[in-house]
C-alpha cells in the first residue's frame, strides 16, 4: 500500500474552488453539466487517440457516462470509461488552472458576487468546469486511470486548502468522480442531486445532445412473471434495477433543416458551446457528390471574452463519420471568422488525419471555401433583411470580422461590402459603404475617413473642419485593425478611400484658384513657417499653410506615404522596432494668430517667444486631436507665461 501525498493548489486553482464552495449561487445544478461534458471530452479523447491504438478500445464495453447515486450515504457519482488521467495530469489538469483568462475571471465572479450572485454562464465559458462540482459537494473524490496504463490513483479534496493523491485500483480505463453532496436546500439552488427525477431533468436541461449515453441506474416495480412467463394481472411485483439512458443524443447537424425545429437548433446550440443567450443566426447545410459533409453553424450574440486572446479556440468542431476529431480546427474556418461555432461533419475524410494532412486536403480546402461563403452570404441577406440585428452582429463582431479584408484577398470586396462605421453624420449610427456612397455630396470625389483610438478621441479634431463645413460625410475607424486594411484598400467601387488627416487636402471648387492664393500666402508667410519649423525640428518634418482648417490655428497631418501615429503604436505593440515618423503641422492662414505672429517676427526676427508660440501652436493641435504631449509639464509653463503676458 502506497501512502498518500499532499499538494497545495494553484493559487488561482485554490481562489476558483473557494468561491465555488462559498459563493451563493442560484443555479448549482450546472455542475452536472460540466462534470458529463468532461467525460463526453475523455470519452471523445479517447476514441481519437484509439484511431491510431486500436488497442485502447479493446475492452468491448460501451463509450458511455454513468450516473450512479447512494441515498442514504448521500453521495453522487459520475463515471465514464474515457481517456483517464496519469498522475502527472492529475497534478496538471486539476491542480492547475493554465489559461491567461483566469485572473479576469476571478475578478469579474468577485465583482458579480458583490452585485448580485454569481451567473452561471461565466463558469462554462471559463472553463474551470471541475471546480463546480464544489458549489454542491463538500468533498470529492477522483478515480481515475489512464488508457493504456495499469495504475490507478485516487484524488480528493475538501476545500482550497489542498488535495491528495493516491495510489489505487481501477478495473479498465477512466475515471470516476464522487460527489459528498451539501444537504438539500432547495432555497439555495441544493435540490436533491440523488433523486433520479432531478437528475434527469437536468440531464435533459443541460445535457441532452451530448453525443455518448448518459446511464442512470433506476428502479422499477414489475409484475412478477407466472411460470409461463406472462405477467398476470393483479399479480405480485418485484423491484427491478436497469440502466436508462437519459439523454436523446441527437446529433442534430445530420438531419435536413426541414426535418429540426428552430428551437431545438437554439438548444444544441446551448448545451454544445456552452452559452446562454440564443445564437444570433443558424446556418446548416450538406453537401452530396464528390466531398460529402454535413455541416450546421451558428453565429453567436455574444461575443466572448476570450475572442482576442491567444488561447481563444474556433468553436467548430471536426467530425468524421459521426466521430468527433478535434475541436479547434483552423483549418476549416479562417481567423478572421473565430466567432463562429458549430460541427462539421465529413463521410469521406479518413479518420487517422492529422492537422499537418488536414491544411493540404482538397475537401479540407473545399469545405472551408464553402463554410465562408455561406457564412458571408448569410451575414449579406441579414445585412440587408436585418439591419437592426446586422448592427448588433457588428458591434460585437465586425472588429474580428475586419482582419478577413487584409487576408482574404478573394473575400476582401464582399467583406467591404459588410463593412459598417460610425460617421459625422450621426452620433451613433452605423453606415456602410454603399449607403455612404448613395447620400455623398454633389462634387464629393472620395470617401473620407479618420483613423484614431476612439470616436471620442477625434470626433473634434481640426482635421474634420472643412469636410463638415462642406457638408461631406466622414467615417470613423477606430480599431487598430482598421490602419492594417486600409494600406490595402485604395479604393471602393470606383472611389478613393482618402484618410482626411494624411497628406494634403483640397475640397475647393476651384482647386486652382484656391492653389494660387495658397502660393501667394505662402510666400508673405514663408520666412515665419520657415522660422516655426526650426523651432520644431525634433517633432516636425515640415510646416505649411493648410487648406483643410476654417476654424482651427493648427493640425498636424501625416504625409501622403509615411506610416501613422496609430500605426506605429501599433506595431510597436507587436514589438517591432519603428522609427518615430515625424509629421508635418498645418497652420491656418486665415486665422489671426498667423498675421499678428508675422508681425511679431518681422520687428524682431530674434524674438525668443516666437520659439514659445511654435511650441504652443504644435502641443495645441496635438491635443485637438486627442493626442498626448511629450511633455505636458512644460506645455503648461508656457500657457501661464502666456496668460501672465496677456494679463498684465
Ligand atoms: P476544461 O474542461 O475547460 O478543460 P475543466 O475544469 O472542466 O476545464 O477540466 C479541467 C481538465 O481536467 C480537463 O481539461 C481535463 O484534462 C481534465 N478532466 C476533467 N474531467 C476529466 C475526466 N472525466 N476524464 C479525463 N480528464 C478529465
Ligand atoms: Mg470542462
Amino acid at each position: 500500500m502506497s501512502s498518500s501525498e499532499n499538494f497545495t493548489f494553484q493559487t488561482e486553482a485554490a481562489q476558483i474552488l473557494e468561491l465555488m464552495a462559498h459563493s451563493v449561487y442560484s443555479n448549482r445544478e450546472i455542475f452536472l453539466r460540466e462534470l458529463i461534458s468532461n467525460a463526453s471530452d475523455a470519452l471523445d479523447k479517447l476514441r481519437f487517440e484509439a484511431i491510431e491504438n486500436q488497442a485502447l478500445l479493446s475492452d468491448d464495453a460501451e463509450l458511455s457516462i454513468a450516473l450512479d447515486v447512494d441515498t442514504e450515504g448521500r453521495t453522487l457519482t459520475i463515471s465514464d470509461n474515457g481517456i483517464g488521467m496519469s498522475r502527472e495530469e492529475l497534478i496538471e489538469n486539476i491542480g492547475t488552472i493554465a489559461k491567461s483568462g483566469t485572473k479576469e475571471f476571478i475578478n469579474k465572479i468577485k465583482a458579480q458576487k458583490e452585485a448580485s450572485g454569481l451567473s452561471a454562464d461565466l463558469i462554462g465559458q471559463f472553463g474551470v468546469g471541475f471546480y463546480s462540482a464544489f458549489m454542491v459537494a463538500d468533498k470529492v473524490e477522483l478515480l481515475t486511470r489512464r488508457a493504456g496504463e495499469s495504475q490507478a490513483f485516487r484524488w480528493s479534496a475538501t476545500g482550497g486548502e489542498g488535495y491528495s493523491i493516491e495510489e489505487s485500483e481501477r478495473a479498465s480505463q477512466g475515471t470516476t468522480i464522487t460527489l459528498t453532496l451539501k444537504p438539500v436546500n432547495e432555497d439555495d439552488g441544493l435540490r436533491d442531486f440523488t433523486s433520479e427525477w432531478v437528475l434527469r431533468d437536468i440531464v435533459k436541461k443541460y445535457s441532452d445532445f451530448v453525443s455518448y449515453p448518459v446511464k442512470l441506474e433506476v428502479e422499477r416495480e414489475e409484475a412478477k412473471l407466472n411460470a409461463d412467463g406472462e405477467a398476470e394481472d393483479g399479480g405480485d411485483t418485484i423491484k427491478v434495477k436497469k440502466l436508462e439512458t437519459l439523454n436523446s443524443m441527437k446529433a442534430l447537424w445530420t438531419k435536413s433543416k426541414s426535418e429540426v425545429e428552430a428551437d431545438e437548433y437554439t438548444a444544441f446550440y446551448k448545451q454544445t458551446f456552452h452559452d446562454w443567450t440564443d445564437p444570433l443566426e443558424t446556418i446548416a447545410f450538406k453537401a452530396e457528390g464528390t466531398f460529402n459533409y454535413q455541416a450546421l453553424l451558428f453565429l453567436p450574440t455574444k461575443a466572448p471574452s476570450t475572442l482576442f486572446h491567444a488561447e481563444h479556440k474556433i468553436g467548430v468542431k471536426l467530425y468524421v463519420k459521426r466521430v468527433f476529431i478535434m475541436e479547434d480546427s483552423k483549418e476549416l474556418v479562417p481567423e478572421y471568422l473565430r466567432f463562429l461555432r458549430g460541427v462539421v461533419d465529413a463521410e469521406d475524410l479518413n479518420l487517422n488525419i492529422s492537422r499537418e494532412i488536414l491544411q493540404q486536403d482538397r475537401q479540407v480546402q473545399a469545405i472551408r471555401k464553402r463554410v465562408v461563403k455561406k457564412v458571408l452570404d448569410a451575414l449579406k441577406s441579414l445585412k440587408n433583411n436585418d439591419e437592426e440585428k446586422y448592427n448588433s452582429f457588428w458591434r460585437e463582431f465586425g472588429t474580428v470580422l475586419k482582419e478577413g479584408i487584409y487576408h482574404d484577398g478573394d473575400q476582401r470586396d464582399t467583406l467591404l461590402g459588410l463593412l459598417k462605421a460610425e460617421s459625422t453624420a450621426s452620433p451613433d449610427a452605423l453606415v456602410s459603404l454603399a449607403e455612404y456612397k448613395d447620400r455623398m455630396k454633389e462634387g464629393q470625389e472620395a470617401i473620407y475617413y479618420m483613423t484614431g483610438a476612439s470616436r471620442i478621441a477625434i470626433e473634434s479634431s481640426p482635421h474634420l473642419e472643412s469636410f463638415l463645413d462642406k457638408g461631406y460625410e466622414v467615417l470613423f475607424l477606430t480599431d487598430p485593425v482598421d490602419e492594417v486594411w486600409l494600406q490595402m484598400v485604395p479604393e471602393f467601387e470606383e472611389l478613393k478611400l482618402v484618410n482626411v488627416s494624411r497628406g494634403e487636402v483640397s475640397l475647393s471648387d476651384d482647386q486652382e484658384k484656391e492653389k494660387e492664393e495658397l502660393d501667394a500666402k505662402a510666400e508673405t508667410f514663408g520666412s515665419l513657417l520657415e522660422k516655426l519649423k526650426e523651432t520644431l525640428d525634433e517633432d516636425i518634418k515640415e510646416v505649411r499653410l493648410s487648406s483643410r482648417l476654417t476654424k482651427s490655428a493648427a493640425c498636424l497631418v501625416v504625409d501622403q506615404n509615411d506610416i501613422s501615429p496609430q500605426m506605429e503604436q501599433l506595431m510597436q505593440a507587436m514589438g517591432q522596432d519603428v522609427p518615430k515618423s515625424k509629421r508635418i503641422l498645418e497652420v491656418n492662414p486665415n486665422h489671426p494668430i498667423l498675421e499678428k505672429l508675422q508681425a511679431k517676427f518681422d520687428a524682431d526676427q530674434a524674438d525668443a517667444t516666437i520659439g514659445d508660440y511654435a511650441k504652443l501652436l504644435h502641443g495645441q493641435a496635438l491635443l485637438a486631436e486627442g493626442g498626448k504631449l511629450d511633455n505636458p509639464a512644460a506645455f503648461s509653463a508656457l500657457v501661464s507665461d502666456l496668460m501672465t503676458r496677456a494679463l498684465s
